[in-house]
């Protein structure tokens, strides 16, 4: 029986790159698994698969009865439904610890870097398992992606250096400069309506007994959203009420001046701004120096709830 490796739904770069990197490592160590994805790539995934010469894993949302490795998440609001009904064999990821359950012991990989392809390029070596050229490429774009091209805080001396040696195997010189040419197709917001831009990075997080969702949109220069801010409030609104969720934040992250505007919908948005020490103004407030979710934005609100 196979095993299935699959991140996060609505996948990022490193969620459908790990899902391969992961499968391939499991492959050469002799068990069999076939990677899968929950959701659509997004826009710099694909580039990423076009330009190394990959397909996307293949769609799987049910799981029932299946083993499973989960890579880039371990949150039961980010997997899928029937998640109780699967064998957990491990877990491959760089965030807080999730509230999912096992019934058996299980395989984790945890460590506070900033990407989980970090993470498994430190497995190919510790297995001492060669990684073909274009799955290094892949891996790096992952790192690049995830760190922000060792910007956000969240970026480790781990990161850079397994993006730098996946580099010299990918033999890619300039890795900045193509990270930066990924970020520029990840800044085109134009092609996609608010609600897919919404959702393209979108994470729901149980907080006490509120459901939060949190999305993020990384780009070079924010001005492209200026005449978008009503239709983006507009699709945050419908995703709280169908979701009933207590409240939906977006950050729009701009990677050049490093700092994020936060939108924010939510039942209690006294909570938000004691959060972040902030009074939001339209709903909104720019939050300097703020480029990561996980680590500047999640424990805050945690605190909060
Ligand atoms: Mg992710
Ligand atoms: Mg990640
Ligand atoms: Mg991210």
């Amino acid at each position: 029986m196979a095993t299935y490796i699959f991140g996060h739904t609505t996948p990022d770069t490193d969620s459908i790159v790990g899902a391969i990197s992961l499968s391939y490592l499991k492959n050469k160590l002799g068990e069999e698994c076939i990677p899968t994805r929950q959701g659509e790539p997004n826009p710099e995934t694909q580039w990423i698969l076009n330009k190394f010469g990959f397909e996307a894993p293949e769609l799987k949302t049910s799981y029932a009865g299946e083993n499973v490795y989960l890579i880039d998440f371990m949150e039961s609001s980010q997997s899928p439904d029937d998640i109780a009904e699967a064998t957990i064999l491990g877990i491959v990821d760089h965030h807080k610890l999730g509230d999912l359950k096992t019934d058996a012991p299980l395989e984790m990989w945890v460590r506070p870097v900033g990407c989980s392809n970090t993470i498994v390029k430190q497995m190919f070596d510790y297995y001492d398992v060669e990684i073909p050229k274009d799955l290094a490429g892949m891996m790096m774009c992952a790192i690049l992606s995830d760190t922000v091209i060792f910007k956000s805080p969240t970026c480790t001396k781990e990161d850079t250096k397994a993006c730098k040696e996946l580099a010299e195997i990918a033999g890619v010189e300039d890795y900045k400069a193509l990270g930066m040419e990924m970020f520029i197709v990840k800044s085109d917001v134009l092609n996609a309506t608010p609600r897919e831009l919404v959702l393209r990075d979108f994470k729901d997080f149980n907080m006490g007994d509120s459901k939060i969702g949190v999305g993020q949109l990384e780009v070079v220069d924010l001005s492209v959203f200026d005449t978008m801010k009503e239709d983006l409030f507009a699709a945050m609104k419908e995703l709280k009420e169908e979701g009933g969720r207590h409240s939906v934040l977006l950050l729009l992250t701009d990677i050049m001046q490093e700092g994020s505007q936060l939108l924010v919908l939510s039942d209690e948005a006294d909570k938000i701004e004691n959060a972040f020490d902030v009074k939001l103004e339209d709903n909104q407030v720019w939050l300097k120096g703020v480029m990561s979710r996980k680590k500047q934005i999640i424990p805050f609100l945690e605190k909060q709830f």
